[in-house]
């Protein structure tokens, strides 16, 4: 679960920022192509649904064990609401505790600064190597590429990610990035890509993980250099945790000489204590389980324990213009658990890899499109059904159903103002409006509808309209008009005994 969290800050501030990214996968489509093909494969949507439903269960026997889970879920939500309101001062005095323990903070406006700010480190302590904690924020900069640009790999530390790494795919999941990958997959991946394996490997769980062990082992032992996020920091003491469930992120952050954390700037607290809240609400969240199998924290650098050069990069890339939208800004509250996406409809029938964003599923849906800018992932805030069982799991109570018609209306907006001619829709829309304006003409329209029928051709609902109403039953059907309006029923039934007043 070690989802890091991390992001880095620095540069010099009078240079202007370079293009911020990196929240799209590799050559990604529109929600809506790359969600007609995964809906085509069978085998996918198997493995998710599966997994989701399992995920599901666990979290729901865990959660109802829990008398006040209300009234957590209700403490996160405001204590991230508290954070967000001090953000610049609590960051200040995150900078200050982290630097007076030993450590160095950098600050990173976008991608592009982390990225470069993390190779200078890792280029500066001689190593070609570096060994990875789970982390969504480097993803979310594209570091394993970066890095592999200057010639320094990264090693993924955490099961899955190493599966997706050694596939060389992408996450496809938070927190199980590769829950689209059956047992028999893995086996496969692993023969063919990971060195030394036992040929004679099975696809028996407790086998794969004992050839993943063997190989991560070498790595641990051998790397100089660890790369993290952090799930939380604490501003009163400077302290970093990172949670998780196998222990490769523990391995990661004290076996190194040199520990380079990457991390959102969203991701504080304010005090040790408000870290109670969370460590009660993500476990049961995200993997189903009362406490973390570990939770480790550091503070700064400690002599003759642990790693000696210890650096924590803040990142933006994009968190401050998120921050200014008061309605999309509870996006920055998300604790990374996934609960969302293991409730979620569409992403159960979809998978992760349909959204094209590092973040897939409900937050991605929300978080993707402010962080990059609303027109470059326009799609996702429409791949949802509206339903609410986001809303209703979230551990600190993001209402992402309203987020998403809030950017739903961000996008109609912004592409309103790029277009000097009205589309289709908006065509179609000041129709409507005056139709509906006029009773009479509201009446007109209805009895007009109802030439309708002959499009149902003897069924019961119309498959196919014409242009441009086509759009509409392209993916759903249209009823069939009945033969009498309800203002026509009206005055037929009632009319003598209203008066003549029509509804
Ligand atoms: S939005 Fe809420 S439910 Fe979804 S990952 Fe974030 S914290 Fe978890």
């Amino acid at each position: 679960m070690n989802e890091g969290g991390p992001f880095h800050v620095g540069g010099d501030p009078a240079t202007p920022p370079a293009p911020r990214g990196v929240g799209h996968l590799r050559g990604a489509d529109p929600f809506p192509a790359a969600a007609r093909a995964a809906l085509a494969d069978s085998q996918l949507r198997r493995n998710i649904g599966k997994a989701t439903a399992t995920i599901r269960a666990k979290r729901a026997d865990v959660v109802g064990e829990v008398d006040d889970w209300e009234e957590l879920r209700e403490a996160g939500r405001a204590l991230k609401t508290a954070t967000m309101a001090r953000l610049p001062e609590l960051l200040t005095q995150l900078e200050e505790r982290v630097t007076a323990a030993g450590g160095t903070v950098h600050w990173a406006r976008d991608a592009a600064e982390a990225n470069a700010i993390v190779t200078d480190v890792v280029g500066a302590t001689g190593s070609d190597e570096v060994v990875k904690v789970k982390s969504m924020a480097t993803q979310e900069i594209g570091l394993n590429e970066a890095l592999a640009e200057a010639g320094i790999a990264a090693i993924e530390t955490d099961l899955a990610e190493l599966i997706v790494q050694l596939g060389d795919d992408t996450p496809s999941h938070i927190l199980v990035p590769a829950i689209h990958r059956n047992r028999a997959e893995i086996r496969e991946i692993f023969l063919r890509e990971m060195p030394g394996v036992d040929p004679d490997l099975t696809d028996e769980p407790r086998r794969l993980a004992m050839a993943a062990r063997a190989h991560l082992r070498r790595k641990f032992l051998s790397a100089r250099v660890g790369v993290s996020g952090a799930n939380f920091a604490v501003a009163e003491t400077g302290t970093l945790s990172v949670v998780e469930s196998e222990g490769n992120g523990r391995m990661c952050l004290t076996l190194p000489e040199t520990l380079i954390t990457v991390m959102g700037i969203e991701k504080l607290v304010p005090t040790w204590q408000d870290l109670e809240v969370f460590l009660q609400l993500l476990p049961r969240s995200s993997t189903g389980e009362r406490m973390n199998p570990y939770t480790s924290m550091w503070t700064g650098v400690h002599p003759g324990d642990g790693p000696t050069d210890v650096h924590l990069v803040l990142l933006d890339n994009g968190r401050t213009a998120t921050l200014v939208d008061e309605v999309g800004r509870q996006a920055l509250h998300c604790i990374r658990c996934s609960a969302c996406l293991n409730v979620c409809p569409v992403y159960e029938r979809t998978g992760g890899h349909a959204y094209g964003s590092v973040y897939p599923g409900p937050i991605g849906a929300i978080l993707s499109p402010q962080l990059t800018g609303v027109e470059d992932n326009a799609s996702l805030p429409f791949a949802s059904s509206l339903c609410g069982a986001c809303y209703d799991v979230c551990p600190v109570k993001i209402n992402i159903p309203e987020v998403l018609v809030h950017l739903r209306a961000r996008h109609v907006e912004e592409r309103r103002a790029t277009r000097t001619v009205p589309n289709a829709e908006e065509v179609a829309m000041a129709a409507a409006g005056w139709v509906m304006a006029d009773p009479g003409r509201y009446a007109a329209a209805q009895r007009a509808a109802r030439m309708g029928r002959i499009l149902a051709a003897g069924g019961d609902r119309i498959r196919a309209l014409p242009p441009p109403l086509s759009a509409w039953t392209a993916s759903r059907d249209a009823p069939k008009p009945p033969t009498e309006t309800f203002r026509d029923w009206w005055a037929r039934t009632r009319g003598a005994d209203d008066g003549g007043h029509t509804p």
